[in-house]
């Protein structure tokens, strides 16, 4: 399962951020995943769940946003969703090839690729 690894990475670094508090207690933690990451919702909050076990972060809330995936096209400037991909054209960790909607040209992706914390809530001692 994909996502326990990811989720391990990132409360491994909530962690390391907030040894620089006193932290009584965490309510919930934002993170905004990326529609082009095979990320599962569900799977990552089970991960959450199981990888907080006995941390300061046990028992907070794993807030999930979705972000849409963007691309840009260098050649004619457009900007905006990429609505026509195909999640079934590439396999899970590898790359997939997106053409500009408009002149096909190659695109650049903006948005939609990451996974990250955007915010938390915690209380300090
Ligand atoms: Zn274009």
């Amino acid at each position: 399962m994909h996502e326990v690894a990811v989720v391990s990475e990132i409360v491994r670094a909530i962690l390391a951020e907030l040894e620089d508090y006193s932290v009584a207690s965490v309510q919930e933690v934002d993170l905004l995943i990326g529609d082009m990451t095979s990320l599962g919702e569900e799977q990552l909050s089970f991960a959450y769940e199981i990888v907080t076990q006995g941390t300061v972060l046990e028992g907070s809330l794993l807030s999930i946003r979705r972000e849409e995936v963007r691309i840009s096209c260098g050649p004619c400037g457009f900007e905006g969703p990429a609505e026509s991909l195909s999640y079934d054209d590439y396999a899970e960790h590898s790359i997939p090839i997106l053409s500009c909607p408009l002149c096909k040209g190659p695109v650049k992706v903006t948005a939609g690729q990451s996974c990250r914390v955007v915010g938390m809530r915690f209380e300090e001692a």
